[in-house]
């Protein structure tokens, strides 16, 4: 996959880029980030790549021709149809099932803002998706593009040593994933459950499902109402709803 990048700070990008999954990600190949300035795209002679907002009021606004010209010239290349990603806190909402979607792709563009936000003609023309990664205002789209670029990188093929690990994650199978225990097997008092210490995979399979339903139900109910669930699932939400009655 190729990710492209524009933005105006692209040395933000240093740090999350070259370090852990992300860094080992593009050594294997499985994937190429490009930060660019799109200033370097301004065709004014001081590069300026903002304006006032017409009509008046706060903040600048950013001119739609650097980035017009940053988008083409990326497109041009290959003739390919990247998916061409606004961030902007006015988007739709980011989620897992989102990044999958994204992690399918060959390419992605992002355009991170800065300032009071884009002339309205980059949004209505040039853009196939407008994301927010939350419902607050950041600074500028840099954060939202590395929060995009992690969490489509740990999709791709051969990225995560243990492909199992993205399968089961909060989210991926429509449920927060279940409480994890490593060593020792009692801490200050604190046991491990016995079933993980059993060695019986299909009981500690089904327990690791009933706490992940558990753990959805208790802290994101609005996930099981989009679920289709099996009557086990049922039988173990009737459960979990009488246990909370009677505490
Ligand atoms: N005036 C804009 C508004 O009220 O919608 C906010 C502009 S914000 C200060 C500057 C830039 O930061 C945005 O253009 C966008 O690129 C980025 N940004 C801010 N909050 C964001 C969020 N929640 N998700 C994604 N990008 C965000």
């Amino acid at each position: 996959m190729k990710i492209d990048i524009l933005s105006l700070f692209p040395e933000m990008f240093s740090g999350v880029f070259g370090h852990s999954i992300l860094k080992q990600a593009q050594e294997k190949g499985a994937v190429s980030y490009n930060v660019i300035d799109f200033r370097e795209f301004s065709s004014n002679k001081h590069k300026k790549v903002d304006d006032y907002p017409y009509g008046g009021g706060a903040g600048m606004v950013l001119s739609p021709q650097p980035l017009f010209d940053a988008v083409e010239h990326l497109t041009a290349e290959k003739n390919t149809k990247p998916r061409v990603i606004l961030l902007c806190p006015q988007g739709e909402r980011y989620t897992q099932a989102k990044a999958e979607e994204f992690a399918r792709e060959d390419h992605l563009i992002m355009l991170c803002g800065h300032y009071e936000g884009y002339d309205e003609r980059i949004r209505e023309q040039l853009i196939t998706d407008e994301i927010s990664i939350g419902d607050y205002v950041l600074t500028g789209g840099e954060l939202g593009a590395m929060v995009i670029t992690d969490s489509v990188t740990r999709l791709l093929p051969s990225v995560l040593g243990n492909d199992e690990s993205a399968v089961t994650d909060s989210f991926s199978t429509g449920l927060l994933e279940h409480p994890h225990y490593t060593r020792p097997a009692e801490f200050r008092g604190l046991k491990v459950p016995d079933v993980l210490l059993s060695g019986h995979h299909k009981n500690i399979n089904e327990w690791r499902h009933k706490q992940a339903l558990r753990r959805t139900f208790q802290r994101r109910p609005d996930l099981l109402e989009e679920r289709s669930l099996t009557g086990q699932e049922k039988q173990w939400l009737k459960e979990f709803e009488s246990d909370r009655e009677r505490e």
